[in-house]
Parts: C-alpha cells; sequence; structure tokens
C-alpha cells in the first residue's frame, strides 16, 4: 500500500476505474479515490462503465462519472479499484490498457493482478476499507464526501455489517467514515431500504418463478420480465439474497438473461463452501468465497443446465 501510495504522488493525470455494473463498493471506492488524488493537486477522472446506478446517485460527484471511454485529459496512468479482472472493465478495457502504467487495488482473491503494481487483500471486506487506507497514506484529510463513498462502499460489500466479511477493520473503518459526518441513515436507506416499484415487481416475478433441488435455490430473470415491468438491469442486485435465504438452502443461483443473449450469473453460498474456487472461475467467472459471478455465453436454459450441474458436483 505504501508503494502504490508513492507510486500514485510521483504522478499526475490519473484515471480511476471500476467494474462494469458498479456495485457501491466499485462506485464509492472510484470516487473517493479520485477525490483524493484531486485534494493532493492532481488530475483524476472517473471511469465507470455504465455510469453509476440511480440507487446510488446520492454519492458525491456520481453525476461527473464518465461511463463511456471518452477522457477528458490524456491519462498517463490507470488505477483501477474492486476491478477482479480486466474483462470487468468492460468498454473501459482499451482505455486502461492504452496508460502506460497501471495499478490495480482490489479485495478479490480470484484477481490475476493486471497491473504493473497489484495491491490485492482478499481478508478485506471491501475496496472501500483499501481506499480509506490508501487516502491516510496519502496524507490527504477524510472530507464527508469520501466518508460518504466509504461508507457506502463498505456497507455494500458486507451486506450492511450482515455478512461473515464483517471483520473489526471493517466496522472501524466504517466508523472512521462516521466520524467524518458519512450520513448512515442517508446511505443505508437509499441501498437497502428504497426499491423503486419497477424493481419491487421484478423481484416478485423473479421469486414467484424459483426453484429449490438438493439444497440450491435458483431463479431466473428473463429479458421479458424486464419489459413487462420496466425494472433496470441493475435491479438484478440483491434478488439472490432471499434465494440463499431460503432455510435448508447450501448455495444459491439467480441467472439473468442478457440483451445479448449471454447469461449473468450469481452465486452465493454458506459456509464451507467456496463458490468463487469450486463454481465461478472453472467455468470462466470469479468472486469471493461465499460470493461469486459468471457471465456465461450460452443461452438462459444451457446456462442454468450446465451451471446447475457445477454446482450439484460441488455440493
Ligand atoms: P454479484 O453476484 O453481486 O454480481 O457478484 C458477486 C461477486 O462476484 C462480486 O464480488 C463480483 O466482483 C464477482 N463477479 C461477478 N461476476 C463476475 C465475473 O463475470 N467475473 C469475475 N471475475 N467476477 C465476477
Ligand atoms: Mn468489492
Amino acid at each position: 500500500m505504501r508503494e502504490l501510495a508513492e507510486w500514485l504522488m510521483a504522478r499526475d493525470d490519473i484515471a480511476v476505474f471500476s467494474h462494469r455494473a458498479p456495485d457501491g463498493d466499485a462506485a464509492g471506492s472510484c470516487i473517493a479515490s479520485a477525490l483524493a488524488l484531486r485534494a493532493l493537486g492532481k488530475r483524476a477522472a472517473m471511469f465507470l462503465p455504465g455510469g453509476v446506478p440511480a440507487y446510488l446517485d446520492f454519492l458525491p460527484f456520481s453525476d461527473r462519472v464518465i461511463s463511456d471511454g471518452i477522457p477528458p485529459f490524456p491519462p498517463k496512468c490507470a488505477l483501477a479499484v474492486d476491478v477482479s479482472s480486466p474483462e470487468l472493465l468492460g468498454d473501459n478495457l482499451k482505455l486502461f490498457e492504452a496508460c502506460p502504467e497501471r495499478a490495480v487495488l482490489d479485495h478479490h482473491e480470484s484477481n490475476p493482478m493486471f497491473g504493473q503494481l497489484n495491491v490485492v487483500r482478499p481478508e478485506r471486506a471491501a475496496t472501500g476499507e483499501m481506499v480509506l487506507e490508501l487516502i491516510r497514506m496519502l496524507g490527504v484529510d477524510l472530507t464527508k464526501d469520501m466518508a460518504t463513498c466509504l461508507f457506502a462502499a463498505i456497507s455494500s460489500d458486507t451486506g450492511h455489517f450482515n455478512y461473515s466479511n464483517t471483520t473489526a477493520e471493517a466496522l472501524e473503518a466504517a466508523a472512521d467514515c462516521v466520524r467524518a459526518q458519512a450520513d448512515v441513515d442517508l446511505i443505508t436507506r437509499r441501498i437497502y431500504r428504497t426499491r423503486t416499484f419497477a424493481r419491487t415487481k421484478l423481484l416478485g416475478l423473479a421469486l414467484s418463478n424459483a426453484s429449490v433441488e438438493c439444497g440450491v435455490a435458483y431463479a431466473c430473470v428473463t429479458n421479458r420480465m424486464f419489459q413487462e415491468t420496466g425494472a433496470a438491469r441493475a435491479d438484478t442486485e440483491r434478488i439472490i439474497n432471499y434465494l440463499i435465504e431460503i432455510e435448508g438452502v447450501r448455495a444459491a443461483a439467480l441467472f439473468t438473461e442478457q440483451e445479448d443473449g449471454m447469461t449473468r450469473v450469481s452465486l452465493r453460498s454458506v459456509a464451507p463452501y467456496n463458490v468463487a474456487r469450486d463454481v465461478a472461475l472453472p467455468l470462466g467467472g470469479g468472486g469471493h468465497e461465499r460470493a461469486a459471478g459468471i457471465t456465461v455465453p450460452l443461452p438462459l436454459d444451457e446456462a442454468v443446465r450446465k451451471v446447475l450441474k457445477r454446482i450439484e458436483e460441488v455440493l
């Protein structure tokens, strides 16, 4: 981390990237890193494929995040935060690769260390925790805006301090954000306690077609369901929690049909099953022990068969 801080201090015109379908950790870590670099007087631009989803638009400077790859200045170096593998940079991959110098700050065990400098800590609950550490090493004061972004990041990746990754360090980092005036009620209301009617209907459709077989719960979200409800792509986030929370279930999968005919798979498990290592990685995805994902280049029904077969073998 010290090496990364020194690396950044010696550079300027930095492009900060995070992953497609950005969640709170991706968007919060990306914005807070850029704000810290700007506090040092540097030029820093923020890139998120698809932009910040509507439910996270309370994040400060979320309207300044660039969704397509057109930078406001030619970046001299890149920092990828919370990006577990380069293809998750989406349409920004070319811009990232065009930067002559590239660093990676992440907490996914499956990260292939695709930067020239890599700080990867799987024991960290959120990349946001690592960004807080970086901000301290840069000698930058934690502002309310940065604290809001980082509390949202840590809250998102710990399921608001519910999941098994909720360490004392994660709680301490969140406490530091609250001391720096992060508004807990606003952040958690927008992330956990507000949903559009369209999202509510999508949740209902997905759950009404869910199945449980041999300890595995799964459900599908089709393109037709998006059309019927008017829900956004990001509205599938957390539907899978209802599947893994079913009593007796050991692993859960949510299959979302993509507009291009491929299938996005979200995976969750209970201890001791490791869905990143045993299911996602062998099928071309990645993630964490208990929360992983894959994009399978197959239509929905074939993706369901392939992934369920693999999960059953693992269980
Ligand atoms: P989610 O189910 O919330 O979309 O993703 C759960 C976790 O799996 C996240 O930490 C995410 O980074 C990881 N993940 C999801 N999809 C992919 C993927 O296609 N490739 C890789 N490498 N990781 C993924
Ligand atoms: Mn994360």
